[in-house]
């Protein structure tokens, strides 16, 4: 039991009554979760295999025909074909890999574009990117908030977020989620004259709520501090042009730094900040996560930069993606589930289950039934919640959301959930 208790000294830890040493003892919880789960015989909800992706939207999972509603392919940019032309392109072109830091050999003409696209796409003036959106997280935030400066951010941040703070030095201030007051009471403790970073997220991913950034900047800005937010998963729908809850909420030019993913709306891989501050291209030197590991492909960074030029005329498909997300939202609703908002406010619904021996009964009828959806459980969900998230695409046509909602009755009548 010792061994999770981190604190502890080690000689402590080794020398406890009963101890094997065996560096796995810790996992022993989650390898009986794990077991418990799997003998009552349901489909291992974490061990799926897609033998076909036919579109952005269906594929053949454990040998069915299923509906994609657990994916972050928002703008199902993934087989566009303009976006696939550019990287089969890119891969004649340039190889299947650069081998190499983006500080070394690892910065092809790609790697320029996709910044020029991204400067463009946001109006900032720098733009630098990661190979995945985790390390630009990690990266940015351990690097720019140091030893005495202090980072007050959102419990219910990613584990990104939460693993780049550990990274750094800083003192880390949490606050309740969503909760402008006790943001504000935390940025009035800190001492004068220190550093402080404001860390938010435009959608929270678990539930599918939005963050409150028209008056948490503004607290920010108030107390002094830099601004820094994380909007993987509004990147390329929220907003008029695409640019996020900090658009939607009339703040972007108010934040120092926006985080962003390739992984979700763009439709491949990497991760990207976003800034106006005049010495914002020093990170290049400084930063861990960005000059210790190789850069993106060059097919990668071709595909993304495509996808990124396209979602700036996306808006018809930003407009379907809405209705989609309202129709799905009502629909539950009516059939009886229970909801992580009262109102639709991003593409994911999360659907609240009552425990996770129900929502992975819940996951394996859908499956069955021939609807993917994500199970979620603690700890990346907040106060230890068991969810079924739904993710939509702007390329679920609206009788698929019907399909969907038929798929969900049945499936929630059978495990007895409504
Ligand atoms: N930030 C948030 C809020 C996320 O949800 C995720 C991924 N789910 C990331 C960052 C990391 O993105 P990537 O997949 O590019 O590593």
């Amino acid at each position: 039991e010792g061994i999770s208790q981190p604190d502890r000294p080690a000689d402590e830890i080794s020398s406890g009554e009963g101890q094997t040493g065996d560096l796995f003892s810790k996992f022993d919880p989650v390898i009986a979760m794990r077991e418990g789960l799997l003998a009552k015989g349901v489909e291992d909800p974490f061990n799926l295999v897609m033998e076909k992706v036919l579109s952005p939207t269906r594929a053949v999972c454990n040998g069915r025909d299923t509906i994609l509603l657990g994916t972050y392919n928002y703008m199902g940019m993934t087989f566009d074909p303009d976006v696939i032309a550019a990287g089969e392109q890119a891969l004649n072109d340039f190889g299947s890999g650069t081998t190499g830091s983006r500080v070394l050999n690892g910065t092809y003409q790609g790697h320029r574009e996709v910044e020029d696209a991204l400067r463009e796409f946001y109006g900032f003036d720098h733009a630098m990117v990661f190979s995945t959106g985790y390390q630009a997280n990690l990266g940015i935030i351990s690097t720019i908030a140091g030893k005495g400066d202090y980072i007050v951010l959102d419990i219910d941040s990613h584990a990104s977020i939460w693993d780049g703070c550990k990274l750094g030095d800083a003192e880390i201030v949490p606050f309740k989620h969503n909760d402008i007051e006790a943001m504000e009471k935390r940025l009035k403790r800190i001492p004068e004259g220190a550093g402080k970073l404001v860390v938010l997220e435009g959608v929270y991913s678990m539930l599918g709520d939005i963050a409150p950034l028209e008056e948490m900047v503004a607290v920010a800005k108030k107390y002094g501090a830099m601004v820094l937010v994380d909007e993987a998963h509004s990147m390329g729908f929220i907003g008029d042009n695409g640019r996020g809850v900090v658009e939607q909420a009339g703040v972007i030019d108010d934040v120092d730094f926006i985080i962003g993913t390739f992984s979700k709306s763009v439709g491949t891989v990497g991760g990207f900040c976003v800034s106006n501050h005049p010495k914002f291209e020093i990170m290049r030197l400084v930063c861990r996560p960005y000059v210790f590991t190789a850069s993106l492909p060059p097919s990668v960074v071709a595909t993304a930069c495509t996808s990124i030029r396209k979602l700036m005329d996306g808006g018809e498909k930003r407009a379907h993606l809405w209705e989609n997300s309202k129709a799905l939202h009502k629909g539950l609703k009516d059939l009886g589930f229970q909801l992580g908002t009262e109102e639709p406010e991003s593409a994911i619904i999360a659907v609240i289950m009552p425990d996770l021996e129900q929502g992975a009964a819940m996951w394996e009828a859908l499956i069955k039934g021939g609807l993917y959806v994500n199970l979620a459980r603690p700890p990346a969900t907040p106060a230890n919640m068991t969810l079924l998230r739904c993710s939509l695409c702007a390329e679920h046509s609206e009788e698929e959301v019907g399909e969907i909602l038929a798929i969900f009755e049945k499936a929630g009548k059978a495990v007895g959930i409504i």
